[in-house]
């Protein structure tokens, strides 16, 4: 849960990173930028903000900022019905920004966040520089750390069904409630 003003503060702090990244939103898209704190109420540490581009039945792009050092949680995108579930490419663009896939273990750069290691198994460490991308195939675990200045990413995917994406904490919430204080 966070509150209006988490929000709105978080919602404005992503600009800053935005516009280094070179990228342009209308007043309505700032406006509309989805701070996600993963229901765990430490939006700092764990959490993202997110700006859905295009989501239609077939695609989805969204526009990822994360302040520095905050963590996007280790998660993965099911199969749903007939479809293996998202397939989705990452394109960095500003920032320092590591992601974490299965496989030996790299990790150096960033870190779990404290007391959270069962909720982060991948230890893979990728570093990726602007420009660089990867893409997760259905099913495959991945999570991201912004380094010391945030990150700004894109997320080019099949459908995007949020709410049915599995975490490994058992503690995450997708959908992020937002009370009026
Ligand atoms: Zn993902």
């Amino acid at each position: 849960m966070i509150t209006k003003v988490e929000q709105i503060e978080a919602r404005a702090a992503a600009l800053p990173l935005l516009k280094k990244a070179q990228i342009y939103l209308n007043e309505r898209e700032q406006d509309t930028i989805e701070v996600v704190d993963f229901g765990l109420g430490t939006l700092r540490s764990e959490g993202a903000q997110i700006l859905t581009l295009v989501q239609t039945d077939r695609i989805g792009v969204k526009l990822i900022a994360l302040q520095p050092r905050q963590t996007l949680p280790e998660h993965w995108h099911p199969p749903v019905g007939a479809d293996p579930g998202k397939e989705e490419t990452v394109r960095h663009l500003f920032g320092e920004l590591f992601i974490y896939t299965e496989g030996e273990d790299t990790l150096d750069r960033g870190f779990i966040p404290e007391g959270k290691s069962e909720c982060y198994a991948c230890r893979h460490e990728q570093s990726m520089a602007a420009g660089a991308q990867i893409t997760f195939a259905p099913g495959e675990k991945h999570w991201f750390q912004a380094g010391d200045r945030g990150a700004v990413l894109f997320s080019f995917s099949t459908v995007a069904r949020d709410a049915l994406d599995q975490f490994t904490d058992p503690n995450v919430d997708r959908i992020t409630k937002i009370t009026g204080e």
